[in-house]
């Protein structure tokens, strides 16, 4: 739990000696508790003082990272419940699962359907980042040669799902450089798993029946020196899940409750691809760090990473693109110019419609701080000043000699005081976007 000011003021040496830069101790203080200062900067700090403020500075959920190198991918270390509180760090880590009963083609077939699991979406990639690697043919080398073949066919990073210990040992050693996540120690066979995880310095998944045990379980894990875990509960039907997962949630971010302060994980391997889909999304939203999925369908993976992505979008930040302008196509002084806010949403949008017209276009966008056309418009973001102050700032007369500027359907009613501000002719666009390609080809 954070400390306030006076309860970190106890703990420092009250000299007021300034070395720290702040005129008092006090003021040093209260600079920690608001995130302004750093304990370093008191040259005069006990080791008590540094080790209680450590303690308190700790996250209530534990960040916890596999894979490595460009596949290293954290989860955990969130603060809230609800996004609207403040924002949530450490996006869902979306894995597909691959049966270790499938071997050379097959398994490379499905190894490589899962690395195409990635998509553009305004403007950004994303994608699954994880595979699954799940032991169900109960034998340890099939688990190991399918541990293998995934880190010798895919750049994304690892899990190993194991019931068995033997399993676990046999296919973690060969891939630990690609730090997979093991999986899964259990009340009986925490101490060995736990062991396995150490050897190789990789996280450990702890999968319990009920939320109490798994408390117990995380204690033993920690105490066979295992830092980095993973919370697993066995799965009820998803509704009592979905109730434990947000326990679980709740219980370490209010009560500070250490040993269930870690991420968790939830699978989702049976039914068909919708249903996975739909039980997936319900664990994204609440509250499974990772998720992994049987389905390589991705028509059932694309609304789940879209899900993630405007989940953990800060909610104070709009996503935003560059105001400026854009070339669409090879445009030439005789091409259509519109114009946009920079909400990214926005812009994505037409831009998609306007590649969709196949005709050669300029995109002004005018800086609205992120929101879309309506808002901005209501705002007072988005008026005849600000378009012609973009337009003269882009020297949009020197792109195109026709000075015909095409405005969003939605705010027709500035097209007379455009006109004014420019002298440029203002052409009323469609209201939806989707009508833009007809719209475009009329024009052009
Ligand atoms: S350096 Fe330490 S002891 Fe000196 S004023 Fe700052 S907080 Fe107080």
């Amino acid at each position: 739990m954070a400390l306030t000011g006076l309860q970190i003021f106890k703990l420092l040496p009250k000299t007021n000696c300034k070395e720290c830069g702040m005129p008092t101790c006090l003021a040093f203080a209260m600079a920690l508790a608001q995130k302004k200062a750093k304990l370093e900067d008191c040259p005069h700090a006990s080791e008590e003082a540094k080790a209680a403020l450590a303690e308190a500075a700790a996250p209530p959920i534990c960040q916890v990272k596999f894979g490595a190198a460009e596949a290293e991918v954290q989860v955990g270390q969130e603060t809230v419940m609800f996004r609207h509180e403040e924002k949530f760090y450490n996006p869902t880590v979306m894995a597909v699962s691959v049966s270790d009963k499938l071997t050379g083609d097959d398994l490379k077939k499905r190894i490589e359907e899962i690395n195409d699991l990635q998509f553009d979406r305004v403007g950004q990639r994303i994608q699954v980042k994880a595979i699954a690697v799940m032991n169900e043919s109960g034998s340890a080398e099939s688990f190991a040669a399918a541990a293998a073949a995934v880190k010798e066919n895919s750049p994304l990073a690892m899990i190993l799902y194991s019931d068995s210990v033997e399993a676990l040992a046999a296919a973690a050693g060969p891939v630990a450089q690609a730090k997979p996540l093991l999986g899964v120690a259990q009340a009986e066979t925490a101490e060995a798993a736990a062991k396995i995880a150490k050897d190789h310095n990789c996280p450990l998944i702890a999968q319990a029946e009920s939320i109490e045990d798994l408390a117990e379980l995380t204690e033993m894990i920690k105490a066979a020196g295992v830092e980095d875990i993973v919370l697993s509960l066995k799965r009820p039907a998803l509704k009592g899940h979905l109730y434990n997962l947000s326990q679980i949630r709740a219980v370490a971010l209010k009560k500070n409750f250490r040993p269930l302060g870690y991420p968790t994980i939830s699978c989702v391997l049976e039914g068909g691809p919708a249903e996975q889909s739909a039980e997936a999304l319900s664990m994204i939203c609440k509250y499974s760090s990772i998720v992994v999925v049987e389905t390589v369908q991705k028509w059932a993976i694309l609304p789940l990473l879209t899900a993630i992505m405007n989940i953990f979008t800060d909610p104070q930040k709009p996503v935003q693109v560059e105001a400026k302008v854009y070339a669409i196509g090879e445009p030439d002084e005789n091409s259509p110019l519109l114009f946009t806010t920079n909400f990214s949403l926005t812009y994505y949008t037409v831009e998609s419609d306007v590649e969709a017209s196949r005709v050669p276009s300029y995109i002004l966008v005018v800086d609205t701080e992120g929101t879309s056309v309506l808002t901005a418009y209501s705002g007072d973001k988005l008026n005849e000043k600000v378009v012609a102050e973009a337009m003269k700032k882009n020297e949009v007369d020197k792109l195109v000699k026709h000075k015909k500027l095409i405005i969003p359907g939605y705010v027709a009613v500035m097209s007379g005081k455009l006109e004014e501000e420019t002298g440029w002719e203002i052409l009323v666009g469609p209201r939806e976007c989707s009508v833009l390609p007809k719209f475009l080809q009329e024009v052009a």
